[in-house]
């Protein structure tokens, strides 16, 4: 059986907080789910070398704090969320959210 989150929140506007049916607690920061995000686009993106620049160069998007505008169930087993640089099109599995971010506690129902 795949754990299902029991809870969501925003620790803080960076950091995504999800409590596992298994007594499991992770924590993501927002820019993590971001660089993870398994959309097809992303996928071919970061399958690619960085252009070499010879400066550091910021994109828009990156002198903006990163958040979450919107997160949505699909069906039981995916969520969809929406990014504030409005990249939106990533459907996060609830493998690929136990797997992201760090452990902060157990509380290990069950053994
Ligand atoms: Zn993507």
């Amino acid at each position: 059986m795949i754990p299902q989150p029991t809870e969501l929140k925003l620790l803080n506007p960076d950091t995504l907080q999800i409590a596992w049916n298994d007594g499991l607690v992770g924590r993501i920061t927002i820019r993590e789910l971001r660089e993870n995000c398994p959309c097809a686009n992303c996928i071919e993106k970061r399958s690619k070398p960085e252009p070499i620049a010879l400066l550091p160069i910021l994109k828009a998007e990156e002198t903006q704090p990163l958040r979450i505008t919107k997160m949505d169930p699909q069906g039981r087993y995916a969520y969809a969320i929406d990014f504030s640089d409005g990249h939106n099109t990533g459907l996060f599995t609830l493998d690929l959210l136990r797997e992201l971010g760090e452990v902060v506690g157990d509380e290990g129902i069950g053994e």
